[in-house]
Protein backbone atom coordinates (compact mmCIF):
# COMPACT_ATOMS: atom_id res chain seq x y z
CA UNK A 1 0.00 0.00 0.00
CA UNK A 2 2.71 1.76 0.12
CA UNK A 3 2.50 5.84 1.09
CA UNK A 4 -0.83 5.31 1.86
CA UNK A 5 -0.26 2.76 5.17
CA UNK A 6 0.77 5.65 7.02
CA UNK A 7 -2.80 6.77 7.10
CA UNK A 8 -4.32 6.11 9.93
CA UNK A 9 -8.22 5.70 11.20
CA UNK A 10 -9.77 6.50 14.51
CA UNK A 11 -12.82 4.98 16.36
CA UNK A 12 -14.01 8.00 17.53
CA UNK A 13 -16.79 6.73 19.71
CA UNK A 14 -17.12 10.75 21.14
CA UNK A 15 -16.09 9.64 24.01
CA UNK A 16 -12.54 10.80 26.10
CA UNK A 17 -11.15 7.46 25.88
CA UNK A 18 -11.23 7.79 21.67
CA UNK A 19 -11.01 11.58 21.89
CA UNK A 20 -7.49 10.78 23.46
CA UNK A 21 -6.82 8.65 20.87
CA UNK A 22 -7.80 11.03 18.30
CA UNK A 23 -4.80 13.47 19.44
CA UNK A 24 -2.38 10.12 20.04
CA UNK A 25 -2.94 9.36 15.96
CA UNK A 26 -2.57 13.30 14.94
CA UNK A 27 0.14 13.31 16.92
CA UNK A 28 2.10 10.16 15.80
CA UNK A 29 0.64 10.38 12.15
CA UNK A 30 0.07 13.85 11.41
CA UNK A 31 -3.37 15.91 10.73
CA UNK A 32 -3.76 15.30 7.37
CA UNK A 33 -3.08 11.62 7.44
CA UNK A 34 -5.86 10.96 10.39
CA UNK A 35 -9.58 10.67 9.90
CA UNK A 36 -11.76 9.43 12.10
CA UNK A 37 -14.86 6.80 12.19
CA UNK A 38 -18.06 6.73 14.14
CA UNK A 39 -21.03 4.14 13.96
CA UNK A 40 -24.60 5.18 14.42
CA UNK A 41 -25.64 1.30 16.11
CA UNK A 42 -28.94 2.78 17.82
CA UNK A 43 -27.50 4.23 20.96
CA UNK A 44 -29.39 5.06 23.63
CA UNK A 45 -27.54 8.92 23.15
CA UNK A 46 -27.59 10.59 19.99
CA UNK A 47 -25.67 12.96 21.55
CA UNK A 48 -22.45 10.66 21.54
CA UNK A 49 -22.72 11.02 17.76
CA UNK A 50 -22.87 14.69 18.01
CA UNK A 51 -20.00 15.03 20.13
CA UNK A 52 -17.90 12.78 17.95
CA UNK A 53 -18.67 15.14 14.58
CA UNK A 54 -17.64 18.57 16.91
CA UNK A 55 -14.10 16.56 18.17
CA UNK A 56 -13.58 15.18 14.73
CA UNK A 57 -14.43 18.87 13.04
CA UNK A 58 -12.04 20.74 15.82
CA UNK A 59 -9.18 18.68 15.51
CA UNK A 60 -9.54 19.42 11.91
CA UNK A 61 -9.62 15.66 10.78
CA UNK A 62 -12.45 13.96 8.49
CA UNK A 63 -15.30 12.35 9.80
CA UNK A 64 -17.62 9.21 8.73
CA UNK A 65 -20.71 7.95 10.46
CA UNK A 66 -21.57 4.87 9.12
CA UNK A 67 -25.20 2.76 10.06
CA UNK A 68 -24.64 -0.63 11.93
CA UNK A 69 -28.43 -0.97 13.18
CA UNK A 70 -28.55 -4.26 14.21
CA UNK A 71 -27.69 -4.65 17.91
CA UNK A 72 -30.95 -3.23 19.01
CA UNK A 73 -32.66 -5.85 17.12
CA UNK A 74 -30.20 -8.10 19.42
CA UNK A 75 -31.68 -6.91 22.56
CA UNK A 76 -30.63 -7.40 26.03
CA UNK A 77 -28.30 -4.71 26.80
CA UNK A 78 -28.53 -1.37 28.48
CA UNK A 79 -27.26 1.01 25.55
CA UNK A 80 -29.09 -0.10 22.72
CA UNK A 81 -32.61 -1.27 24.44
CA UNK A 82 -34.71 1.48 25.70
CA UNK A 83 -36.45 -1.17 28.28
CA UNK A 84 -33.08 -1.28 30.13
CA UNK A 85 -32.04 0.34 32.84
CA UNK A 86 -28.31 1.24 33.08
CA UNK A 87 -27.17 -0.38 36.89
CA UNK A 88 -24.33 0.11 38.02
CA UNK A 89 -23.13 -3.44 39.09
CA UNK A 90 -22.58 -6.41 37.58
CA UNK A 91 -24.94 -8.96 36.40
CA UNK A 92 -24.81 -12.13 38.24
CA UNK A 93 -24.54 -14.44 35.62
CA UNK A 94 -22.21 -12.80 33.45
CA UNK A 95 -20.23 -10.62 35.63
CA UNK A 96 -20.83 -8.11 33.39
CA UNK A 97 -22.12 -4.43 33.33
CA UNK A 98 -25.56 -4.41 31.92
CA UNK A 99 -24.79 -2.05 29.52
CA UNK A 100 -22.11 -5.03 27.66
CA UNK A 101 -23.10 -5.28 24.21
CA UNK A 102 -21.66 -8.52 23.09
CA UNK A 103 -19.04 -8.26 20.32
CA UNK A 104 -19.48 -4.78 20.06
CA UNK A 105 -16.06 -3.40 19.40
CA UNK A 106 -14.90 -6.84 17.31
CA UNK A 107 -17.95 -5.86 15.17
CA UNK A 108 -16.41 -1.96 14.74
CA UNK A 109 -12.84 -3.33 14.07
CA UNK A 110 -14.11 -5.34 11.41
CA UNK A 111 -16.01 -2.89 9.79
CA UNK A 112 -13.54 0.17 10.15
CA UNK A 113 -11.25 -2.32 9.17
CA UNK A 114 -13.17 -3.18 5.66
CA UNK A 115 -13.46 0.80 5.71
CA UNK A 116 -9.91 1.64 5.92
CA UNK A 117 -9.42 -1.37 3.32
CA UNK A 118 -11.30 0.49 0.69
CA UNK A 119 -9.47 4.21 1.44
CA UNK A 120 -6.31 2.62 1.76
CA UNK A 121 -5.70 2.76 5.42
CA UNK A 122 -2.97 1.14 6.86
CA UNK A 123 -3.73 2.11 10.88
CA UNK A 124 -6.57 1.27 13.05
CA UNK A 125 -6.72 3.26 16.27
CA UNK A 126 -8.65 2.70 19.09
CA UNK A 127 -9.18 3.58 22.38
CA UNK A 128 -9.77 0.30 24.67
CA UNK A 129 -8.49 -0.54 27.47
CA UNK A 130 -8.01 -3.37 30.12
CA UNK A 131 -6.97 -1.54 32.96
CA UNK A 132 -9.12 -0.35 35.78
CA UNK A 133 -11.96 -0.25 33.14
CA UNK A 134 -15.53 -1.66 33.37
CA UNK A 135 -14.27 -5.41 31.73
CA UNK A 136 -15.15 -6.06 28.97
CA UNK A 137 -13.91 -8.53 27.38
CA UNK A 138 -13.65 -7.10 23.67
CA UNK A 139 -11.55 -4.97 25.45
CA UNK A 140 -8.75 -7.17 26.38
CA UNK A 141 -5.03 -7.04 24.39
CA UNK A 142 -5.75 -10.43 23.41
CA UNK A 143 -8.91 -9.82 21.96
CA UNK A 144 -7.54 -6.77 20.33
CA UNK A 145 -4.38 -9.17 19.50
CA UNK A 146 -6.78 -12.09 17.92
CA UNK A 147 -8.85 -9.32 16.04
CA UNK A 148 -5.89 -8.18 13.99
CA UNK A 149 -4.68 -11.74 13.27
CA UNK A 150 -8.21 -12.02 11.76
CA UNK A 151 -8.20 -9.25 10.10
CA UNK A 152 -5.07 -9.39 8.15
CA UNK A 153 -5.90 -13.17 7.40
CA UNK A 154 -9.57 -12.50 5.99
CA UNK A 155 -8.59 -8.95 4.24
CA UNK A 156 -5.17 -10.15 2.87
CA UNK A 157 -3.92 -6.64 4.07
CA UNK A 158 -1.57 -5.72 6.85
CA UNK A 159 -3.40 -3.84 9.00
CA UNK A 160 -1.67 -2.84 11.98
CA UNK A 161 -4.15 -1.88 15.07
CA UNK A 162 -3.84 0.12 17.31
CA UNK A 163 -4.60 0.53 21.23
CA UNK A 164 -2.38 3.39 23.10
CA UNK A 165 -4.53 3.18 26.17
CA UNK A 166 -4.37 -0.63 26.11
CA UNK A 167 -2.10 -0.65 29.72
CA UNK A 168 -3.08 3.05 30.82
CA UNK A 169 -5.51 3.46 33.72
CA UNK A 170 -7.89 6.33 33.54
CA UNK A 171 -5.80 8.31 35.99
CA UNK A 172 -2.71 7.90 33.34
CA UNK A 173 -5.19 8.54 30.17
CA UNK A 174 -6.12 11.60 31.58
CA UNK A 175 -2.20 12.49 32.11
CA UNK A 176 -1.51 11.71 28.07
CA UNK A 177 -4.47 13.92 27.04
CA UNK A 178 -3.19 16.34 28.84
CA UNK A 179 0.41 15.91 27.15
CA UNK A 180 -0.81 15.91 23.52
CA UNK A 181 -2.31 19.07 24.51
CA UNK A 182 -6.25 17.65 23.94
CA UNK A 183 -7.43 18.90 27.17
CA UNK A 184 -9.27 21.53 25.57
CA UNK A 185 -11.11 18.96 23.49
CA UNK A 186 -12.30 16.91 26.49
CA UNK A 187 -14.90 19.88 26.92
CA UNK A 188 -16.72 18.30 23.82
CA UNK A 189 -16.66 14.42 24.79
CA UNK A 190 -19.63 12.86 26.25
CA UNK A 191 -18.90 10.31 28.93
CA UNK A 192 -22.16 10.15 30.77
CA UNK A 193 -24.62 6.69 30.19
CA UNK A 194 -27.27 8.62 31.30
CA UNK A 195 -26.99 11.26 28.17
CA UNK A 196 -27.15 14.12 29.95
CA UNK A 197 -25.24 17.75 29.59
CA UNK A 198 -23.69 18.55 32.35
CA UNK A 199 -22.78 14.80 33.23
CA UNK A 200 -24.96 13.29 36.29
CA UNK A 201 -21.86 12.42 37.47
CA UNK A 202 -23.49 9.31 39.41
CA UNK A 203 -23.63 6.85 36.47
CA UNK A 204 -20.57 4.20 36.48
CA UNK A 205 -19.07 5.90 33.38
CA UNK A 206 -19.29 9.36 35.35
CA UNK A 207 -17.85 7.81 38.55
CA UNK A 208 -14.67 6.29 36.33
CA UNK A 209 -14.13 10.01 34.55
CA UNK A 210 -13.84 12.23 38.03
CA UNK A 211 -11.84 9.40 39.76
CA UNK A 212 -9.19 9.71 36.60
CA UNK A 213 -9.28 13.69 36.46
CA UNK A 214 -8.83 13.41 40.39
CA UNK A 215 -6.49 11.47 40.56
CA UNK A 216 -4.38 13.06 37.72
CA UNK A 217 -5.13 16.41 39.68
CA UNK A 218 -6.06 18.07 36.74
CA UNK A 219 -9.56 19.74 36.06
CA UNK A 220 -12.44 18.13 33.79
CA UNK A 221 -13.13 21.38 31.37
CA UNK A 222 -16.24 19.38 30.81
CA UNK A 223 -17.43 19.95 34.31
CA UNK A 224 -15.87 23.36 34.73
CA UNK A 225 -16.32 24.86 31.47
ZN1 LIG B 1 -23.45 9.98 34.19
Amino acid sequence: MGQQAEKALVLLSGGQDSTTCLYWAIDRFGADAVSAISFDYGQRHRIELECAAGIAAAAGVAHVCLPINTFAALGGDALTDRAINVESGLDDASGLPNTFVPGRNLIFLAFAAAYAYRHGLGHLVTGVAQTDYSGYPDCREATIEAMQTAIRLGMETELQIHAPLMHRSKKQTVELAHDLGALEAMALTHTCYNGVRPPCGECPACILRAKGFAEAGIDDPLIDS
